[in-house]
């Protein structure tokens, strides 16, 4: 049997996590280690490694995750400015293989990311 992600443990409650939406398809919480005043993770439930593994039958899920963003980012009050990165491999700087986007808000960001 494949080891649980992280975020699958998040997903089953089996670790906590400052949750801040849930639905079907997603769950959104707060980054342990964040990086700017608002730093939270926006996973499908289904368990996809890395975007460069998404299918076909993952469109809905992947459209999900992108408009479910702006809703968190306006929820948490930053509704104008916000960005929304993945890391997809190691070398791109993916630690956790549960695909996830980062939204990040609050702060000056740099143009191109570092
Ligand atoms: P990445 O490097 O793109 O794979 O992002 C993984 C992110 O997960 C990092 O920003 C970590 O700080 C974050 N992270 C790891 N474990 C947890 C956890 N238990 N709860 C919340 N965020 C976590």
């Amino acid at each position: 049997m494949v080891e649980k992600s992280i975020f699958e443990r998040i997903i089953d409650r089996e670790i906590s996590a400052s949750i801040v939406h849930e639905d079907e398809l997603c769950i959104a919480f707060h980054d342990l280690d964040p990086q700017a005043p608002l730093h939270v993770l926006i996973c499908p439930k289904k368990r996809i490694n890395m975007i460069s593994e998404a299918l076909a039958e993952d469109l809905d899920v992947m459209g999900h995750l992108l408009l479910v963003a702006p809703v968190i980012a306006a929820a948490e009050g930053y509704a104008d400015a916000f960005r929304l990165t993945i890391n997809n491999g190691s070398g791109a700087g993916q630690t956790v293989f549960h695909l996830h986007i980062h939204l990040m808000a609050g702060r000056l960001f740099s143009w191109p990311p570092g």
